[in-house]
């Protein structure tokens, strides 16, 4: 730096002369002084502005107006494209004088008339620079303001982003909604492959986590595994802690060609979900391999995980608190309620498609004596294991509750009586093989089933399927216990065993 000053003190500022007479380039040479040097070209060989780039950088350039005109305007654009060169118009005395407007427009900083007397050209150059160093602060403050709204754009566009995100994980409380949705918003950020989830819960006093694993769609058994394995394992290093076992969701049921992708076939981003200060998940996400984040854009896609941790917890809450009140408390199969409701809506839907409709009445016979002889806790015991018999011998479709005390019920749609009947002495047949051991003492139970029907196709009207399963459960009692009995009108042969 000190050796180019250095160098510049000796050596004169460059100037040019476009077309300039001797007489012209004299009278500037003499304005000047000796701390300028000006090279004039004659018009046809006038330089192009590439030579700037190669040679010193003229300071000005001197162009008569009469040359300036007969100029092709392809030259002059050039020239005019030309900033750090100040461009000084010299106008013939004998002309008329130029309006400063059009000698701006024409690309000049300034205008001066002959004689180029000294005090003119300096006052000339004086000018010019006065004007260049405002330009250039103009310039400057306008770049400001430029990156100004550049960055407040970027904010505005981050506040969007992040609105959207709370608008759609608010908008639904089913995890895989809002998972769904949240793959779709992120990928205005992150061009998103595939997006699979993993949250860990305790049961109440339990170290022991359960896991469920939301993965994004089916995919090939092997794909699902290596998913399975990485989720398993974020798990672990994000405190989960010993897994008791887990449990898989697909969000989509549609099996599409990105999911046959794994963790390796792509760049692989996993994060852990926290709401408050607990680590309760984590999300992994499968994005194009060479899509990179800047730095503002990690921070925004952090923000917005977060946001989605709070939506996913509180859905997970909202789960937990929904399974309690749908769900019998000590069986956990579903219970009255649930069923008074689903009895309803299949009602309906009977009357509708008109199928077949069955229901199951089940009650322990003689329970009162199972608690009188082994304590209530044998009881609730057997109670429990019939809910999980009750569980492993039905379809999804079908739902069976705890309906009261010792008394549950089945709902079959899409049933026949002759296909009821044989379910129900399936779990007639289970309850009694078995074997229950409390206290040092064994024992078994029978149940009491009692069967109603409606038959595709049939009209009727009566469609109190309880009270009808009710009075043939009263019948199987009356008749002996331990049996199963179909609702007929022909009461004494419905009984059929
Ligand atoms: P039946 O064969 O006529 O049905 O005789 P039962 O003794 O089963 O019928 P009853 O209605 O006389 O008695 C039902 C018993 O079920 C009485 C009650 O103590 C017991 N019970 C109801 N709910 C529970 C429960 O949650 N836990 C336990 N351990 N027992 C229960
Ligand atoms: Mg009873
Ligand atoms: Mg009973």
């Amino acid at each position: 730096m000190q050796n180019r000053r250095i160098k510049r003190g000796k050596r004169p500022e460059l100037m040019w002369g476009l077309g300039l007479s001797d007489q012209l380039k004299k009278q500037v040479e003499m304005g000047v002084g000796p701390g300028f040097y000006v090279r004039n070209f004659p018009a046809g060989a006038f330089p192009w502005t590439k030579e700037l780039m190669q040679d010193e950088k003229p300071s000005a350039a001197w162009i008569p107006w009469s040359v300036w005109e007969d100029m092709p305007e392809f030259r002059k654009e050039e020239y005019r494209s030309q900033d750090s060169t100040h461009r000084i118009l010299i106008q013939d005395e004998n002309d008329e004088p130029i309006e400063m407007d059009q000698v701006l427009a024409e690309g000049f900083l300034t205008v001066v008339r002959t004689p180029l007397t000294r005090p003119k050209v300096q006052d000339a150059v004086f000018r010019a620079k006065e004007v260049t160093s405002m330009y250039s602060d103009i310039y400057r403050m306008t770049e400001e303001i430029l990156l100004e709204r550049e960055l407040l754009a970027r904010k505005t566009d981050q506040l969007m982003f992040l609105n959207r995100i709370l608008a759609s994980a608010t908008e639904s409380l089913e995890p895989t909604t809002i998972l769904l949705n949240a793959k779709e918003t992120l990928s205005l950020v992150l061009p998103i492959k595939q997006l699979h989830a993993a949250f860990w819960t305790y049961q109440a006093e339990s170290d022991v986590a359960d896991v469920e694993i939301f993965l994004n769609g089916t995919m090939p058994p092997e794909t699902e595994s290596a998913w399975v394995e990485h989720l398993m394992d974020s798990a672990a290093n994000m405190g989960s802690g010993p897994v008791n076992g887990f449990q898989i969701v697909h969000a989509e049921s549609t099996r599409r060609p990105e999911f046959s992708q794994k963790p390796k076939d792509g760049r692989l981003v996993t994060m852990p979900l926290t709401a408050g200060q607990q680590t309760f998940g984590c999300l992994a996400l499968l994005c194009e391999p060479d899509y990179r984040l800047g730095k503002d854009q990690v921070e925004t896609f952090r923000s917005a995980v977060n946001h989605l941790g709070l939506a996913l917890r509180n859905s997970l809450l909202y789960k937990e608190v929904k399974l309690r009140a749908d769900r019998d408390g000590l069986t956990r199969i579903y219970n009255r309620h649930s069923f008074e409701e689903r009895l309803i809506y299949e009602i309906k839907r009977r009357r509708r498609y008109n199928h077949d409709l069955s229901l199951l009445m089940v009650d322990l016979d003689h329970f009162k004596h199972v608690n009188d002889t082994y304590g209530h806790k044998a009881g609730d015991m057997v109670l429990r294991k019939v809910g999980e018999i009750l569980t492993d011998t039905f379809r999804t479709t079908d739902l069976a509750a705890r309906y009261g005390g010792e008394e549950f019920v089945v709902l079959l749609p899409h049933t026949t009586e002759k296909d009821a009947w044989c379910l129900a002495e399936r779990v007639r047949e289970a309850i009694q093989a078995c074997q229950f051991h409390f206290d040092g003492h064994d024992f078994t139970v029978t149940a009491s089933i009692g069967v109603a029907s409606v038959e595709a196709g049939s009209l009727t009207k009566d469609d109190d399927l309880i009270l009808k399963a009710d009075k043939a459960l009263y019948k199987a009692k009356h008749n002996g216990r331990n049996m199963v009995v179909i609702s007929k009108e022909k009461a004494g042969r419905a009984a059929m065993q």
